[in-house]
C-alpha cells in the first residue's frame, strides 16, 4: 500500500508543489471522475482553496506540520461551519450546521484541506451505502459493485485518489468494512479516543469517528491529530497515546501474542478464512506466539448490536420533527401533522424500520425482554473481551464474512444485510479499537480486509501489528490507478 500524505508533506515542504495547486489537482479529479464513483454528495471548492493559501502560508513560515496543506473529506455526518451536512437524508435537505465538530478544527488548525462532503447511508444505517438519498457511491474496484458501508463515499474517494484520507464514523462497522471493500485501510479507535463533538449522533454508546486512509503510516498521522480528550464531549477520555506515527519504523511483532478465535471463522467463506490464515501464519514466521482461543459469546454480538442500535437511533432521531431545521412538508393543518408529515416523507425506509424496532424494544412491557437483556449480554461480551485481553496483545478476525456485494444486491432483505455485519459489531459493542488492512484479491478480483483487534486504548499496538504487515508482509491488494497523479 502506498504512503501517500508524508511524500505528499514533503513535496509542499521542498516547494515542488504548494498546497494551492495540490488542491486543484483534486479538485480536477472530483470534477472528472465523481459522476463515476458519486462519492463526493457535496463539495466546498472555494473553501478548500481558502484552506490551502493558510497551508501554503504555514508551510513558508515553517509552522506546518504533517497534515499541512492536505486535502481531504468528511462523512456526510460531521459537522463543519457553514457547510452543507446532511447525513445523506431528505430530513436534513439544505442543513448547514453553524459550528465545527472538533475533529474537524483540529485538522483545520494544522492546515488541512476540506474539499467536501462524502457520500454514506442514511443516518449511517447499513452496509452498503445503498440507502443514501443521494444513490449509492461506487466502488472503484468494480462499478458493479457496493462499497460497504455506511462510510462508501470516503472509502470511495480515498481508493479512486479524489482525496488523500477521508473521516468517516464506525458505529458497527461503517468504516472498517468499506475500507475492507475498497481495499483501503480503515481505524476504528477505542470509544472515547476522538472526540464526538459535532458528529451527528445514530447510536451514542456505540458511535466513534474513524479514519480511512491508503496506508496505515497515513491512518496513524491522522489518528495522533484527531484523537484527545475534549471538553464538549463527556464521553472522550484523557489518555495519553503519545506520538504513534514516528515510532512505526520500529515496528516488530516479536513475542507479540495473537489471539485466534475459532468463531470468528465460522461460516466465512474459504477463499477469506485462507487469505487471513496465510497473513496469521505470517506474523508466526517473525515471532508472534499464535493463541487459539474460545469466544462463544460472539454469537450473540449481533442481535445484542441491533437492539442496542436501533433503540438508541429511535432516541437520538427523535429531534427531526421539522421544527428548527431540515426538511418541512409544503401542507398541514396543525402540529401533529407536521411532524407527522415530515418523519413520513423525510426519513427513508431503513431508518423508519430502525425507530420502528427500537421503539419496540424499548416500550413498556418489552424493555425487559429485549433491551434489558441486550444490555446484560453486552457485559458478557465486554467482560469476555477483558479477559482475553489478559492473554492476548491482539486479536486477528475477518473484517467482514465477503467481499463487496453486487449492486442492489442486499437491499431485498434487511436481515441478510445485517448479517453481514457479525465480525466487526462486536467492537464496537466492546468499545475497543481496530483496524481493517488489505490482504488479497478473492477470485472476482475484490479486495479482501483483515481486521486486528486491540485491548481498549491499544491503537499503538494494532497501528503496529498493521504497519508491520504492511510493510513486511505479502499484500497483494494493488494501489488503484486513477485519480490525482503527481
Ligand atoms: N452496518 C451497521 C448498521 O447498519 C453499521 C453501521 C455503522 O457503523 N454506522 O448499523
Amino acid at each position: 500500500m502506498r504512503e501517500l500524505i508524508t511524500p505528499l508533506s514533503q513535496m509542499l515542504k521542498n516547494g515542488e508543489i504548494s498546497s494551492v495547486e495540490l488542491t486543484n489537482k483534486y479538485i480536477s479529479a472530483i470534477e472528472a471522475d465523481n459522476a463515476k464513483y458519486n462519492a463526493y454528495v457535496s463539495t466546498t471548492f472555494d473553501k478548500a482553496l481558502e484552506n490551502a493559501k493558510i497551508a501554503d502560508e504555514m508551510i513558508a513560515s515553517g509552522k506546518a506540520t504533517a497534515l499541512t496543506g492536505i486535502p481531504m473529506t468528511l462523512k456526510d455526518n460531521i459537522c463543519s461551519d457553514g457547510d452543507l451536512t446532511t447525513c445523506c437524508s431528505k430530513i436534513l435537505e439544505g442543513f448547514r450546521p453553524y459550528y465545527d465538530s472538533t475533529v474537524w478544527s483540529k485538522l483545520k488548525a494544522q492546515g488541512a484541506v476540506m474539499l467536501g462532503k462524502t457520500n454514506m447511508d442514511e443516518f449511517a444505517m447499513g452496509s452498503t451505502s445503498e440507502t443514501s438519498c443521494y444513490g449509492a457511491p461506487l466502488n472503484p474496484r468494480n462499478v458493479n459493485h457496493v462499497t460497504g458501508g455506511s462510510s462508501g463515499g470516503g472509502a470511495s474517494a480515498v481508493t479512486a485518489s479524489l482525496a488523500a484520507y477521508a473521516l468517516g464514523s464506525d458505529t458497527g462497522g461503517s468504516v472498517r468494512q468499506p475500507a475492507s471493500f475498497c481495499g483501503i485501510v480503515g481505524l476504528k479507535p477505542t470509544y472515547g479516543a476522538v472526540s464526538r463533538y459535532g458528529l451527528i449522533a445514530y447510536g451514542s454508546s456505540l458511535d466513534q469517528i474513524g479514519v480511512l486512509a491508503n496506508s496505515v503510516k497515513d491512518t496513524a498521522l491522522v489518528f495522533d491529530t484527531i484523537s484527545g480528550v475534549d471538553a464538549n464531549d463527556q464521553t472522550s477520555v484523557d489518555y495519553d497515546f503519545g506520538c504513534i506515527a514516528d515510532t512505526l519504523d520500529n515496528a516488530d511483532v516479536k513475542g507479540m501474542r495473537i489471539g485466534v478465535a475459532k468463531e470468528y471463522f465460522d461460516g466465512i467463506n474459504d477463499e477469506i478464512k485462507n487469505a487471513i490464515f496465510d497473513v496469521i501464519k505470517f506474523y508466526e514466521d517473525n515471532g508472534a506466539q499464535i493463541v487459539d482461543i474460545s469466544l462463544p459469546v460472539l454469537k450473540q454480538a449481533l442481535p445484542v448490536y441491533y437492539i442496542i442500535a436501533c433503540a438508541e437511533a429511535s432516541s437520538n432521531l427523535g429531534r427531526y420533527d421539522g421544527i428548527r431545521y431540515g426538511y418541512r412538508p409544503e401542507n398541514f393543518n396543525d402540529v401533529e401533522e407536521m411532524i407527522l408529515k415530515t418523519r413520513t416523507q423525510g426519513f427513508g425506509d431503513e431508518v423508519k424500520r430502525r425507530i420502528m424496532l427500537g421503539t419496540y424494544v424499548l416500550s413498556s412491557g418489552y424493555y425487559d425482554a429485549y433491551y434489558k437483556k441486550a444490555c446484560l449480554l453486552r457485559q458478557n461480551l465486554i467482560a469476555d473481551f477483558d479477559d482475553i485481553f489478559g492473554s492476548c496483545d491482539i486479536l486477528i478476525a475477518p473484517t467482514a464474512p465477503n467481499t463487496a456485494f453486487p449492486l442492489n444486491f442486499k437491499g431485498a432483505s434487511p436481515v441478510e444485510m445485517y448479517l453481514s455485519d457479525i465480525a466487526t459489531v462486536p467492537i464496537n459493542i466492546t468499545g475497543v479499537p481496530a483496524i481493517s488492512v488489505p490482504v488479497k484479491n478473492d477470485s472476482n478480483g475484490l479486495p479482501i480486509g483483515m481486521q486486528i483487534i486491540g485491548r481498549k486504548f491499544g491503537e499503538r499496538t494494532i497501528l503496529n501489528a498493521a504497519y508491520f504487515y504492511e510493510k513486511n508482509g505479502n499484500s497483494q491488494v494493488e494501489d488503484f490507478e486513477g485519480g490525482v497523479s503527481l
